[in-house]
Formats: structure tokens, sequence, C-alpha cells
């Protein structure tokens, strides 16, 4: 895991400007499986500014429910059977090349331009620009259609704004520091609407509360109150009626109980649980997450433990009490 920024940030954005503006063939625009705001609202903003410059961008994936409203109909590829001859993958937002949904990876050697902001990143790809100290991958593309010279417009900011909204909490994450003001600023000057996008992600259906009830029923508190956690599995979502796309925001509303400094939702699908974090203060979600052999940020991070729920949490436990014991809080 390397946390430090990319130095040659700048050159190598124009470098990738370069790179796509030269590109004759198809440019797949792609990122991470279970794509959330950050990642579909980069393939689209992204998408759009290569478009106006009439490239060939191809944006593939396929939206969850609550991010049904970004993409317009027809718009994305859910995925592609084949590659196009002499085609260019961009891949955001994706902490690992086997994790880019809808491409087939492993039909070529496709050439692939590497765009994001986990830390874990193994910099994959003929140019790597990985830059953890930025809180979304929608910033980054931001500034990559800046060096491309395409002026934004309000349908290339709204999916951007969309990134940075989504993985900054709301901007109330540690995250959300003055970049991410400044861009959120610049992409509502372009047309972006607050509302609209706020809107868009809030809404709560019938059904999704009744799962909140559900799951809100099986929280724990750990290690002296300081970690809280729920659970959710298959017979839950069959009895509220939901799928496990709608589990997504849970987490984040576990992250405000009081006196904790995290919080974890166990998604338990019987033979394997994913296990997905939130962290306050200086505790590193990441940390516990990597030692879990998955991956994130400091402030949000999410592994995959096989096994079932028990070896989970024991797992989970037994790396959150060395997490909270290394910055004191224990
Ligand atoms: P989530 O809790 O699913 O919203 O994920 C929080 C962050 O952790 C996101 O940036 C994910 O990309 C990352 N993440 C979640 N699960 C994994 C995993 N198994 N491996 C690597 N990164 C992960
Ligand atoms: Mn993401
Ligand atoms: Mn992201």
């Amino acid at each position: 895991m390397n946390n430090a920024s990319d130095p040659q940030y700048a050159d190598k954005l124009a470098q990738i400007a370069l790179r796509l503006k030269s590109h004759a063939g198809s440019i797949i625009v792609a990122a991470h499986e279970d794509p959330d705001g950050d990642a579909l609202g980069s393939v689209l903003g992204l998408t759009r500014a290569l478009q106006s410059l009439g490239l060939d961008a191809v944006p593939v994936g396929v939206p969850p429910k609550y991010l049904e409203y970004l993409p317009q109909v027809g718009e994305l590829t859910s995925s592609l059977e084949v590659l196009p001859e002499g085609a260019l993958l961009v891949a955001l937002d994706s902490a690992e090349v086997t994790r880019v949904i809808g491409v087939p990876m492993d039909q070529t050697g496709i050439p692939i331009i590497n765009i994001d902001h986990h830390g874990s990143n193994p910099r994959f790809g003929e140019i790597a620009l990985v830059s953890p100290d930025k809180a979304a991958t929608a910033i980054m593309v931001k500034d990559l259609i800046a060096a491309l010279g395409v002026k934004l417009t309000a349908e290339i900011a709204a999916p951007l704004l969309t990134g940075v909204i989504t993985d900054t909490g709301f901007f109330r994450n540690s995250n959300a520091n003055g970049e991410v003001l400044r861009s959120a600023a610049d992409l509502v000057e372009a047309g972006a609407s607050m509302v609209a996008i706020n809107e868009a992600l809030g809404i709560t259906t019938r059904n999704s509360f009744k799962l909140q009830s559900e799951v809100y029923a099986t929280i724990a508190y750990d290690l002296g109150g300081k970690v809280i956690s729920a659970f959710v599995n298959d017979a839950i979502l069959e009895r509220v009626g939901c799928t496990w796309e709608e589990v997504e925001s849970l987490v984040s509303h576990l992250r405000s109980a009081e006196g904790t400094l995290l919080a974890v939702l166990y998604k338990d699908y019987g033979d394997k649980v994913k296990v997905s974090m939130r962290s306050k203060a200086s505790v590193s979600a990441q940390n516990i997450a990597v030692a879990l052999g998955g991956g994130g940020h400091v402030p949000a991070a999410g592994a995959t433990v096989q096994g079932n729920l028990e070896e989970a949490k024991r797992l989970l436990l037994q790396q959150a009490q060395l997490e909270l014991t290394r910055v004191g809080a224990l």
C-alpha cells in the first residue's frame, strides 16, 4: 500500500490527455464491480468529455438502482463480449485490474490507463495515475478533463459531482478537504445541481425502511463501545423485499453512532462475508481492511472474508483491536 500522492500528477495528466487524444480506435471507459457513485460518475463524466472531442468513447457498467438517474437511456454498455480491434481501456476507481467489470480482460493485452485514488492500487497499466490524496476519482477525472482542454458542461459536471458527494459521504468524511469543496464549487458553477443529486441519492423506498429496521435490530457494540456493527443476509433481504445493492448506504448511517470510532456492516453471503467499514478520527478502516486481504481508503474500506459470520467477526475484531490500540483508543 502506498498512500503518498503521485509526484508526477500534472505531468501524467498531460501524458494521458495526449494519449487519449491521439488514439485512433475505441476508448473503453470502465470502473470497478458493484459500481458506486464515484465509479459510474467518473465513467460518465470522462466519456462525455471524450465524446465532445469526437473520440469514440464507450462507457461500460450497470448502475445499481439508486444510481439509475445518472446515465441517459441506452448510454451505458452493460458489458462487452469482445473488445473492438485496437481498443484502449481507461480503468477508473479500480483498486485492482481484476475488479474492472464488463470488459473481457483475459482476452487481450489491451493497453490500460489506470486512474484511481486507492492506496492499495498496484499501479497496473501502461500509464498509472494513482493519487490516494484525492478524495474521489471524479476529482482526478475533472483534472484530466481540464488537461484535455474540454470545458465543463452540466452533463459532464453532474456525474462527477455525484462521485465527489458519494465518496466524501456527502462532504462529511475526513477526506472532504478544501480541494473537494473547490472542485464541487466548479462543478456546481458548470451546471451540476446539488439539490437534484441530493434528492436522487436521498430517496428511501418503503422496503429500504423495512431493511433499516431489520438491520438496526442486529446492532452490536464491541471493544468498549468503540465499534458498532450490524449484519445483513439473504433471509433479511428476502423478508423485506430488497436486493444486495440496497444495502450499500447502511454502513454510513451506522457511522453516526455516538462514542464509536468504527462502524462495520457484515454482508453475510453464507459462504463468504463482505465487510464494509467506516472509521472516524485517526482510526484507519484501511489498515483493518488490508489486514483482512481487502483495501480502500483511511475512512472507508472493505474486505471479503471466506468463511461464516462468526469467523468474519472474530477476524475483524482482532484487527480492530490492533488498530484501536495503535491510535491509543483502547
Ligand atoms: P464499501 O464499503 O463497499 O463502500 O467500500 C469502501 C471502499 O473500500 C471502496 O473504496 C472500495 O473500493 C473499497 N473496498 C471494498 N471492498 C474491497 C475489497 N474487497 N478489496 C479492495 N477494496 C475494497
Ligand atoms: Mn468506488
Ligand atoms: Mn472512489
